[in-house]
């Protein structure tokens, strides 16, 4: 083993040299060289030199020079070098050791003691650079072995200037391997890198590579392609590591993305997903208001040299449906509805539900024309367009566009407020938008500012409209009826303000306040020893969300010393179509009581019988309707006749209200029915006129 270590000896006496090679010769490769720059041909010509014996004294170029030369060349320096001094050279052992001797004999030379001095320093030597080698080996394993644990694959690869078409992997770890689900033999076969990188990201790939070049890290996401032909996403990070003449050299890392891919293609979906639920309607799937408006809006910018009309259409008593069928059914006959806009108007327009039952649409004016007839047998329900065995009718109202700058949101409230104007008309089922019906909009507005301070100041007053025992003619009872001295309009009907104020709510203040009118006026008149009858009072079908509606009635009774005899209560018919639950609740709670209670408009509406089998009312007031053709129609007068007898097996009084001739008179007399109420008799009256009428009435008695 030994003798691969060679030793160069340097000394220019020659006996010298044969004297140190004569003691290491057996185990060691000797080189001799005669001066120094023999010495430094022999070390720069390449000569593999593992240890120097160096003379220090020579002519020309001495020891410590060479020493220095030596020592200052990086391919020499780590050779260990043992200068030879004279015993007793004592300051050029120390000139040596500062220059960079490893150790040094002294002649004359003991043979014995110069081997061992230099057999140690070659095990040292050999020892350091196995040790180093080792550590060097080890390190590069352990460089390998993490490089194989790394989860990412890494690859270097090489390519020739320009040619990046061509790319050659020159290295691998395992998770390369294992990302591409090739072995490491595949991998060594490769001729080109493109082989495991899927085919639409190649270029993208070529270009990372050359966007490299440059020193910067790239990093992107590409998919590789697996040896099964799938591909896989993976983060890759690009750099650059030295270009040698015209070869350029990268290293790559690859970071397996699927999961994180698949967690952002599932994101991506639940993006869409919810982007569609953001605009669209869950149960009808048709566009919501507010993708409606931007539909709109888009449609106006990129076609607007059309005419186009926003349709507002409304599901006639929707509420009605869903109480006799279910919502699941009222929920079935919203899609099939929406099936009918998604068939006939999104060919050729946009549909939308706004909520509940108000569908919205927006048309070119020409395909409204084309679709008129279609349209109109939809409204009138005679297109069977659902389910149900049931006739469901429809309004809508128009709004044509005139001025495409106005907000959509607007163009929608007017088409609306066109829909509002017939909602409830059996003949008109669609109507237009014009500006006087935002004149009334308008007026509808100013009512509303001042509704309050009109409250305040008394400028509502109540008439009363005599109504009378249908056998002696006599005042038996009366209606209040609400009427507002504005002034500036001068009186307003309550036809106008009542449903105004019943969608704001203020018509429970309003109904309160003629209910303590109507007591006062009691009040009064039994504190003046006047006769009195009971008056009937209105109350709107919102005061039934309120639980303490008979608290409030029975203080006020109180407070004008009066009896629930004094006050009858006027319930609409289609307060219980809204509310049937609350109402119900509410009759039975007014009875215990005591007071007595009528229902208003009987026969107008859809569950007239519905009601009557769950509202125990007192009096039951049939609707003015009727009367205008019981004259002519045998049909309508039975059905009057029929609704009296009714009323008297389930033990209630009956009151026919808008008696306008005598032969109304007499033949709701000869049906038997209690009351009447109407123009025939009297209008509406002022309170002091009602007092008269009584006093009048008292005294032809007397
Ligand atoms: P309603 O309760 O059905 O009152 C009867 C309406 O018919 C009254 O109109 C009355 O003037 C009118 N009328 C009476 N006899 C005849 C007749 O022979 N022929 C015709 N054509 N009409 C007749 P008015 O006073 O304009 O009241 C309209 C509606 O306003 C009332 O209808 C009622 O629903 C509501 N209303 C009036 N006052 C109040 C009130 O204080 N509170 C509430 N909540 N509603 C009220
Ligand atoms: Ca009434
Ligand atoms: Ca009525």
């Amino acid at each position: 083993m030994k003798k691969d270590i060679t030793i160069l000896i340097v000394d220019d006496i020659e006996v010298n040299r044969l004297i140190l090679s004569g003691i290491f010769e057996d185990a060691y490769n000797v080189i001799e060289a005669d001066d120094g720059d023999t010495a430094l041909e022999i070390l720069r010509g390449g000569a593999s030199v593992d240890l120097i014996l160096l003379d220090v004294v020579m002519p020309r170029m001495n020891g410590i020079e060479l020493l220095g030369y030596i020592k200052q060349d990086a391919r020499f320096k780590d050779i260990p070098v043992v200068v030879n001094t004279q015993s007793g050279e004592r300051e050029n052992e120390l000139r040596a050791l500062d220059s960079g001797a490893d150790d040094f004999i002294i002649k004359p030379y003991n043979p014995k003691i110069v081997r061992r001095r230099i057999d140690n320093l070659i095990e040292k030597y050999i020892y350091q650079r196995n040790a180093m080698k080792d550590s060097l080996e080890d390190a590069q394993n352990r460089i390998d072995d993490l490089i194989d644990t790394v989860p990412g694959g890494i690859g270097t690869f090489e390519t020739g200037d320009g040619e990046e078409n061509n790319i050659r992997l020159t290295y691998f770890n395992d998770a390369l391997c294992r990302l591409t689900g090739y072995t490491a033999h595949d991998l060594k076969l490769l001729t080109n890198i493109f082989e495991i990188i899927y085919e639409n990201d190649r270029e993208t790939f070529i270009r990372l590579v050359r966007k490299a070049q440059n020193d910067s890290i790239i990093k992107s996401k590409i998919r590789l392609k697996r040896k099964s032909g799938e591909h896989i996403w993976t983060g890759v990070t690009v750099k650059k590591i030295r270009k040698d003449s015209s070869k350029w050299i990268y290293t790559a890392v690859f970071m397996d993305l699927t999961d994180e891919k698949e967690a952002e293609d599932i994101a991506k979906k639940t993006l869409v997903e919810l982007r569609y639920r953001a605009e669209h309607d869950n149960l009808t799937a048709l566009f919501n208001r507010e993708a409606f408006y931007i539909a709109i809006d888009k449609l106006f910018k990129t076609n607007p040299n059309h005419e186009y009309v926003i349709g507002y259409w409304n599901i006639d008593k929707f509420k009605v449906v869903n109480e006799l069928f279910g919502r699941k059914k009222g929920d079935e006959i919203l899609c099939d509805a929406a099936r009918w806009f998604k068939d006939n108007i999104r060919k050729n327009g946009i549909c939308a539900r706004f909520e509940a039952d108000h569908f919205v649409t927006c048309t070119t004016k020409e395909y409204l024309d084309e679709m008129s007839d279609e349209i109109n047998r939809f409204l009138a329900g005679e297109v069977k367009w659902n389910t149900l065995n049931y006739p469901i009718v429809l309004h809508v109202g128009f709004y044509y566009v005139e001025d495409m700058e106005v907000p959509v949101n607007l163009m929608c409230d007017r088409a609306n407020m066109a829909l509002e104007l017939i909602k409830n008309n059996y003949m008109t089922r669609w109507s237009y938008y014009n500006d006087s019906l935002k004149e009334n909009i308008m007026a509808e507005q100013e009512l509303i500012t001042e509704m309050k301070d009109a409250l305040k100041g008394h400028q509502f007053y109540v008439c009363y409209q005599p109504i009378v025992d249908a056998r002696t003619k006599k005042t038996i009872s009366a209606e209040a009826l609400v009427r507002w001295k504005h002034p500036k309009r001068g009186i307003i009907s309550p036809g106008f303000f009542i449903p105004i104020f019943e969608k704001n709510g203020f018509i429970t203040k309003l109904d309160m306040y003629v209910c303590e009118e109507v007591c006062r006026h009691q009040h009064e008149e039994k504190k003046r020893g006047n006769v009195t009858v009971p008056v009937s009072v209105n109350l709107s079908r919102i005061n039934f969300y309120n639980n303490d509606l008979h608290k409030e009635i029975l203080e006020l009774l109180r407070k004008y010393e009066l009896t629930s005899e004094d006050i009858k209560l006027e319930i609409t018919e289609s307060a219980y179509t809204d509310n049937p639950e609350d109402l119900v609740t509410a009759i039975d709670m007014l009875k215990r009581y005591g007071f007595k209670v009528l229902m208003d408009d009987f026969g107008s509406g859809y569950s007239s019988l519905n009601m009557l089998k769950d509202c125990c009312v007192d009096i039951l007031k049939i609707d003015m309707k009727f009367m205008d053709d019981i004259e002519n129609s045998k049909r309508a007068s039975n059905i009057v006749y029929n609704i009296i007898t009714l009323a008297k097996t389930l033990d209630m009084e009956t009151l026919v209200e808008g008696v306008e001739t005598e032969k109304q008179y007499e033949m709701l007399a000869d049906m038997g029915c209690d009351d009447i109420q109407g123009y025939y008799f009297s209008k509406p009256i002022s309170e002091e006129e009602f007092v008269e009428r009584l006093m009048m009435e008292q005294m032809a008695e007397s």
